[in-house]
C-alpha cells in the first residue's frame, strides 16, 4: 500500500514511517448488514505487475522448445524481464526521491540520468553521497547487492554478443531473489523518498512524451 501521508509504501494497517492508519469505511452487505473494511489500491503501478506475471509465466511454462545455443538458458527471457523491471522499480524510486524540487528541475536531473547505471552510481552518490549499492549494502543486503550487479553485468554482456551469459543457473538465482528485491526496494524507498514537498506514488502515471503517442 501507499501512504498518501509520508508516501512510505507498507503491507500492515498502520505506516510505519509516520504511523498514519487508514481509516475504514463501512461496506453494505446483499444481506443488508454492514461490515467495517478498508480499502486501498496497491502501491505498484501497473507496468511492475505485467512484467512480474510475464516473469512468473515463463518460469512455470514448460522447458520443451529446441535448445538454444550452449549454455544459454531457454528462459533467458526471464533475465531480460527482471532487468526491465528493475529499471522500472529504480525510474519510479528517483522520480519520488526528487519530489522536494519543483517539477522542472527534478526532470531536467531526470533527463540528465536517463540510463539506470548513471542513476545508480552518480545520481545516487549527489543525493545522498553514496551509490545505490553502497545504500543497499547499509541496509544489511551485501550479498543481495552483489546478485543484482551480477544480473546487470550478465544481461549486459548478453545485449553486446555474448548470449551464454544467461545460462539457467542465472535464470534459476534471478527468481530467487525476485521477493528480496522488492523488499529491499520498498525498505530503501522508505529511507530515502518519503516525507518529501511532493509525494510523488509510484503509480502515478508519467505523461508520455507527445512523440511517443
Ligand atoms: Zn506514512
Amino acid at each position: 500500500m501507499h501512504c498518501y501521508e509520508c508516501n512510505a509504501l507498507y503491507d500492515r494497517i498502520a505506516c510505519p514511517v509516520c504511523g498514519h492508519v487508514i481509516e475504514s469505511e463501512k461496506v453494505r452487505q446483499p444481506d443488508g448488514s454492514y461490515v467495517e473494511r478498508r480499502t486501498v489500491r496497491g502501491a505498484l503501478g501497473w507496468s511492475t505487475h505485467l512484467l512480474l506475471e510475464m516473469m512468473r509465466r515463463e518460469w512455470e511454462r514448460a522447458d520443451d522448445g529446441p535448445a538454444p545455443m550452449g549454455q544459454t538458458s531457454r528462459k533467458l527471457v526471464i533475465v531480460i524481464l527482471f532487468w526491465t523491471f528493475f529499471e522500472s522499480l529504480m525510474d519510479r524510486f528517483y522520480h519520488a526521491a526528487l519530489g522536494d524540487l519543483d517539477e522542472a528541475e527534478a526532470a531536467k536531473i531526470l533527463r540528465k540520468f536517463k540510463f539506470v547505471g548513471g542513476q545508480l552510481d552518480e545520481l545516487h552518490k549527489s543525493l545522498w553521497g553514496v551509490s545505490f549499492w553502497e545504500d543497499l549494502a547499509a541496509l544489511d543486503y551485501v550479498p543481495l547487492a552483489e546478485q543484482i550487479r551480477t544480473i546487470q553485468e550478465r544481461r549486459n554482456a548478453f545485449i553486446h554478443g555474448d548470449p551464454e551469459a544467461i545460462d539457467d543457473s542465472l535464470v534459476a538465482r534471478t527468481m530467487g531473489i525476485l521477493m528480496d528485491v522488492q523488499f529491499a526496494w520498498i525498505k530503501l524507498f522508505n529511507t530515502r523518498c518519503t516525507h518529501k514537498r511532493r509525494k510523488i506514488p509510484i503509480w502515478h502515471q508519467v505523461e508520455r512524451a507527445a512523440k511517443t503517442r
